[in-house]
Order: C-alpha cells, then sequence, then structure tokens
C-alpha cells in the first residue's frame, strides 16, 4: 500500500528535466518535496526530519547512485534512498538503497567516490561478459557499469542494493 503510493508517486516526475525529490512519511504522504537541475538536488530539510525516512529522487539520465547519493545517505541516516530513472531504450528503472542494521557507512562524497571507482574493474568484467542489452550502446555501457559499481560497493558495506524494471 505505502510502496504503491510511492511508486505512483515517483512515476510522476520519472521525466522530468530536473531532478525531483520527495521525502515520505510511514504513511506514504510527501513530507518535503524538492525541485533541483538536471544533475542535483537538495532537500534543504533538517537532518533530523530526514532520518529513518524513505526518501527518493528522479536521475536523469538512467543512472545509478551517485558518490554524493551515497553520501548523503549516511548524512541524513534515511531507511532508504530510491531513483526512478528512465534509460535511453525508454525503460524505467527502480534504484533502491536500503540502511543496514549496524547502519549506513559513513562516507564523504570524496571517499565514496573511491570505492565506487574501485568497483570499476571489476563491472568493466561483467559487462565485457555480458554484451549490449539496449539499442543505445554507450548509455547501456554507463546504466550497468554504474549499477555494477554500485552492486560492488553495497556488498563491501553489506547495503541492500536492488535495481528492478518499473512498467511505465
Ligand atoms: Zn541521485
Amino acid at each position: 500500500m505505502v510502496e504503491e503510493r510511492i511508486s505512483r508517486d515517483e512515476q510522476s516526475f520519472v521525466d522530468m528535466p530536473v531532478e525531483h525529490g520527495r521525502v515520505y512519511d510511514a504513511a506514504g504522504n510527501a513530507i518535503y518535496r524538492a525541485v533541483g537541475r538536471e544533475y542535483t538536488l537538495s532537500f534543504g530539510a533538517p537532518r533530523a526530519d530526514m532520518k529513518d525516512r524513505v526518501v527518493t529522487h528522479n536521475h536523469t539520465n538512467g543512472t545509478s547512485f551517485s558518490a554524493k547519493d551515497l553520501a548523503r545517505a549516511g548524512y541524513f541516516d534515511v531507511a532508504e534512498l530510491r531513483i526512478i530513472t528512465r534509460d535511453a531504450t525508454g525503460q524505467a528503472w527502480l534504484y533502491r538503497l536500503q540502511r543496514p542494521e549496524r547502519g549506513w557507512p559513513r562516507l564523504k562524497e570524496t571517499s565514496a567516490q573511491i570505492y565506487l571507482a574501485a568497483g570499476e574493474s571489476a563491472a568493466a568484467k561483467r559487462i565485457l561478459g555480458q554484451g549490449a542489452t539496449s539499442t543505445d550502446a554507450v548509455a547501456d555501457f554507463v546504466n550497468n557499469a554504474m549499477h555494477y559499481r554500485m552492486e560492488h560497493v553495497a556488498t563491501h558495506f553489506g547495503l541492500s542494493y536492488t535495481r528492478e524494471k518499473v512498467d511505465c
């Protein structure tokens, strides 16, 4: 029920040309809304109001979590950080990152970037074995590379991380 409400709301901004964000309460009501730019977003909400919440935003380019996203998930101590995004083939994706029981790794953006970069060779190996899955090979490469990098980091820190297709 809550998941459905959130999903419906996410679909309302999946195709926006700039980032949109929401902070939801336990019932799935949006208690903060934010509109950013093509690749940035800031909620301007007090840290206490972000803690333990489900927070979502759209990415305008089909890609997974950024180093900044990783750093902020820990800084704000959210329960879950999500991305709704559409790739170059028109497929929509939901990316979810959930707080592990022992808590978020406290990463600064620069250190998150280092961990993501460390996942690059693992990502490249998987892509080379996988072949193209979309009609836009470059976008497909970038999206999957970021996804596999993120999986690598999530495994390292024991984070629950998923990517699923969304029909919208
Ligand atoms: Zn983001």
